[in-house]
């Protein structure tokens, strides 16, 4: 039977972290995985993390089965830390939040819970996406569409088309949105774009999916969930995806949680149900070392202050190093205008160089970023930040 059996060509992304570890150059830089990095090139443990896994070492008492919907303390924080402690949906009970392995798990289950709802529904995603969006959608059996929203040229938003797009999706529908620090572009929607996307939402009834896996990556927790928190007081359903992997820094463990909004409290009974039993056919119940971490955290004043210290150390030495990018270049004497990864949010940096450069970037000099030219900033350090501009000032000539 597994002679019939295709080949199925390896995630890109991985491929180039296979290539980076083989090459021997000792001047190599890894622009490619989207995991954050400090000056020394190292993903560390976050303090935060290490004390609340202490924590859990001390007072963890029990390995019984947690429920489907994971730990209940884990999911009171992550719907405050997403919403805002005292947003209308969660004071009117009609948010259902289920733990799951990392953002990717909540994804695959909000894929299975809106076929359940509809099985002919597809959904909207932006061009371009993440591109485990599309395959994980399909491989859920929905269909999955575009709408536009990244502008190459400009190295801007498509507004105009964006909005005429959305205008033209049918209720039953989903669009997917991300929330904050657009992967890969990093391009977001500014809040009068928000405000527009909700109108449209309402007006249409399709139903949004908003996907957060970089919240306080952008401007800063808050700032970051404004949009969506805006639309989840207008719009009578949406789904949330969210991920504590980079905010966090658990990617390994595994957690993320998918929150339903229904239009009232007795119709999040039925989609708790539905939402639960969609858990149950895939992996019964999630692991739980992320979420009690994550519940020890931020049940301690202490820790979440220190959490917060640790996110905005990462998030600002991201973001100094946008500045950093473009003065480098223009010492560099490249002329060509780079002022627009300024305007960009979180992780990711689209260059906008084409597929020659970046061969060239890779088999010259050792540089990787994945084909798309996004580049993940924070492989950047003062150690390397000379070579790789010398070497884009190069493959720009
Ligand atoms: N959504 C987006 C847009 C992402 O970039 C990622 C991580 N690369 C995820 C979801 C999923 O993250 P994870 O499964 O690692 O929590």
């Amino acid at each position: 039977m597994f002679s019939q059996l295709k080949p199925v060509a390896i995630d890109p992304i991985l491929g180039l972290m296979a290539a980076y570890r083989e090459d021997p150059n000792p001047l190599k830089v890894d622009l490619g995985v989207g995991v954050y990095k400090d000056e020394q090139g190292h993903t560390a443990v976050l303090k935060c993390v290490k004390e609340a896994e202490a924590l859990r070492l001390k007072h963890e008492d029990s390995k019984t089965y947690v429920g489907m919907a994971g730990d209940p303390s884990f999911n009171t924080h992550i719907e405050k830390l997403a919403f805002g402690a005292t947003h209308t949906v969660l004071l009117a009970n009609r948010v259902v939040t289920a733990h799951t392995p990392g953002g990717t798990g909540a994804l695959r289950v909000a894929a299975e819970f809106i076929k359940r709802a509809n099985p002919d529904a597809t959904i909207w995603v932006t061009t371009p996406t993440w591109a485990n969006h599309i395959s994980l959608f399909q491989a859920a059996g929905l269909k999955v569409k575009e709408y536009a929203y990244y502008d190459y040229d400009t190295k801007g938003l498509q507004v105009e088309q964006m909005f005429a797009d959305l205008e033209q999706i049918p209720a039953g529908d989903v669009v997917l949105v991300h929330a904050c620090c657009h992967n890969p572009s990093g391009m977001d929607l500014n809040f009068e774009q928000w405000q527009r996307f909700t109108a449209i939402a309402k007006e249409r009834g399709f139903t949004p999916l908003v996907d957060m896996a970089y919240q306080g990556f952008g401007a800063g927790l808050d700032e970051d969930a404004a949009g969506l928190r805006y639309l989840a007081e207008q719009v009578p359903e949406m789904i949330l995806c969210s991920s504590c992997s980079k905010n966090f820094g658990l990617y390994r463990e595994r957690i993320g949680a998918v929150s339903v909004v229904g239009s009232n409290s007795k119709e999040t009974d039925v989609v708790r149900a539905n939402l639960l039993s969609v858990v149950r056919g895939i992996y019964s119940m999630p692991p739980t070392h992320g979420a009690i971490i994550v519940s020890h955290i931020l049940d301690s004043a202490e820790l979440t202050a220190l959490w917060h210290d640790e996110l905005a150390e990462m998030r600002n030495r991201i973001n100094s190093y946008r500045q950093l990018i473009i003065d480098k270049f223009t010492a560099e004497g490249i002329t060509q205008d780079f002022s627009f990864i300024a305007r960009q949010h979180g992780m990711f940096s689209f260059l906008g160089i084409n597929k020659a450069q970046i061969e060239r970037l890779r088999s010259e000099f050792s540089i990787y970023m994945v084909g798309s030219s996004r580049v993940s900033i924070s492989g950047l350090n003062h150690a390397n930040i000379d070579y790789f501009a010398k070497a884009v000032a190069t493959v720009l000539k």
